[in-house]
């Protein structure tokens, strides 16, 4: 086998008869001897002529590529079950891996079906309502459903990446994921795939319950057998040999009632600060060179500046997409960002964000591990205090840097709509001067990045969770509690879709290594 690589003109889709010509040279032999031949990864090249660079790999007559090959679902109806608490994409993808393990899958989701949350969506954007059960981080699929579907990791220490991009292919995404250096899928995409997994695990003989919030979780033993019994807000009583607990980064009342029983937390850093939108056509101008032309996908960026020993970064940019209000309560602001399949809106938005660690906000010290915690909802609350909606506290970005307030904002994609305000006092002091040396930063790296044509809006404050549940790297379940095992961001161990997903992977082949009757 061979691997080599290939460029074309952005626009032009190498043939197979292409692709074999080149495969031939790289095999030193005629293309009619090329068996098979197979883009492996393809990334964009804009640093001169805008180009898409393929490795291919490619083998003679004789030989073959080798292929990847999904591990079969099994038909669990009988199987002893696995509850899974949340349907993100740690919840589901642990579910189908369990049905691969030949583990029952029982799903519990606070929120509901993808079908009735779009109903919560909608208004949460036009009615500034957030319905705290069903909104864009609770519901099925979690908050990766009405997401940009941005499918990199950098984590691929944790797993094979591949389980996870096969299968949203087999549910319907895109082949191109496969390759893709940054693959997407588009919150337009995403609903169906999320209802197929959905299809799939019920098919098989797993079971989903919606509207089931989990309210408490009670280790159960009588000599011979342990488990769990999983009470929920409803009445409903779940009991099985072993929890898997998937409920992402803003599922508060668990930590609270990990706290409560004395179980272990600790605090872990996190990031906070602002989204910032600019004209799409900016962005194209300034990483395509001024050579972006209809049809070339919406230019993509990522910046990073340590100021004062901290890590300012973009964080999950949303080329061509808009901003969502991604609050799980009311009384906050909490902003995010999504796109469709297409990435075809003029804007482009991106969380712009500092680093925050355990100790770097002393006035938020009494409240021991929920520290950090606080702190973040002290500043969604702040952005809601100033605006009494939903409505974003947003400058031009010149303006925010220099602590002017700014003469009338440019428009914006976020629905429920920006207010004027002085967003550089609302941000905590140290986050504020670290953003606005960044941001400065930011324009020598990216030529006309420093704008106000482009605005700023507060916050950005759900970018990872604030609180680790404690588990131990060998047995994946929380020390001292068997058959318990936290999982995916919620619980500290991931940060975006593919390393949630390749962590559900990871915990529930760990859960169906033990034997039921052990816990
Ligand atoms: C608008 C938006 C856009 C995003 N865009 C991207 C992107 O492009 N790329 C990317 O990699 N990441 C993106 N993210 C982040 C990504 O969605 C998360 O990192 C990922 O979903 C985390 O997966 P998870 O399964 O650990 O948790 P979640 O996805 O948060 O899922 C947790 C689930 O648990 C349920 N739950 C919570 N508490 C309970 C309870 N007590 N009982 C029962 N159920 C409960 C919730 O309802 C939810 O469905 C985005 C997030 C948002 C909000």
């Amino acid at each position: 086998m061979k691997e080599f690589d290939i460029a074309f003109p952005i626009q032009h889709v190498p043939t197979e008869a292409e692709l074999r010509q080149a495969a031939g040279r790289a095999l030193g032999v005629r293309p009619e001897r090329v068996a098979e031949v197979r883009i492996v990864r393809r990334s964009l090249d804009a640093r001169g002529e805008i180009l898409y660079r393929y490795r291919v790999q490619a083998v003679a007559q004789g030989e073959q590529l080798e292929k990847y090959q999904l591990p079969a679902y099994k038909d669990v109806s009988g199987a002893d079950p696995v509850i899974v608490v949340g349907s993100g994409p740690a919840g589901m993808f642990a579910a189908l891996r369990l049905l691969m393990e030949g583990r029952r899958p029982v799903v519990l989701e606070r929120g509901k079906d993808v079908h009735r949350r779009k109903t919560d969506i909608a208004a949460a954007n036009q009615q500034q309502r957030i319905n705290p059960e069903s909104n864009y981080c609770f519901g099925e699929g979690g908050a990766g459903t009405f997401s940009d579907g941005k499918l990199y990791t950098r984590s691929t220490k944790r797993g094979d990446i591949r389980e996870v991009l096969h299968q949203l292919v087999a549910f319907g995404a895109k082949e191109s994921i496969l390759v893709d250096a940054h693959p997407h899928i588009g919150s337009d995409a995403l609903p169906r795939i999320v209802e197929g997994i959905r299809h799939c695990i019920e098919n098989h003989g797993g079971e989903y319950h919606f509207d089931e919030k989990v309210v408490d979780l009670q280790p159960v033993s009588d000599g011979h057998q342990h488990g769990w019994k999983v009470l929920c807000a409803g009445g409903a009583v779940y009991e099985a040999p072993q929890v898997i607990l998937a409920t992402g980064h803003s599922s508060h009342d668990i930590y609270r009632l990990f706290a409560s029983k004395g179980w272990p937390l600790e605090a872990k850093g996190f990031a906070l600060g602002v989204r910032a939108e600019h004209p799409q056509s900016l962005i194209n101008r300034i990483q395509y060179h001024s050579k972006f032309q209809p049809g070339m996908p919406a230019a993509e960026y990522a910046l990073v500046e340590q100021v004062e020993g901290r890590g300012v970064f973009s964080f999950c940019m949303c080329p061509g997409g808009i901003l969502v209000p991604s609050a799980t309560d009311a009384g906050e602001v909490v902003l995010n960002g999504m796109s469709n399949s297409m990435r075809n809106s003029p804007w482009a938005n991106a969380g712009i964000v500092c680093s925050v660690e355990p100790g770097d906000v002393p006035d938020f010290d009494r409240y021991g591990v929920f520290a950090l915690l606080e702190f973040q909802h002290a500043v969604e609350r702040a952005m809601f205090d100033f605006s009494g909606s939903l409505q974003a506290p947003a400058q031009r970005l010149v303006d925010f840097c220099r602590k002017k307030d700014s003469q009338g904002l440019p428009r914006t994609s976020y629905q429920p709509g920006a207010v004027n305000a002085p967003l550089y006092e609302l941000l905590p002091p140290p986050v504020f001067e670290r953003l606005r040396v960044a941001f400065a930063a930011f324009d020598r790296k990216m030529k006309g990045y420093y704008t106000n044509d482009a605005l700023v809006l507060g916050t950005e404050s759900r970018t990872s969770s604030p609180v680790r549940i404690v588990r131990d790297p060998e047995t994946m379940s929380v020390p001292g509690l068997p058959g318990l095992y936290p999982c995916g961001e919620g619980a500290g161990y991931a940060g975006g879709i593919v390393s949630s997903a390749l962590d559900g992977i990871l915990v529930a082949a760990a859960a169906a290594s033990v034997a039921p009757t052990q816990g």
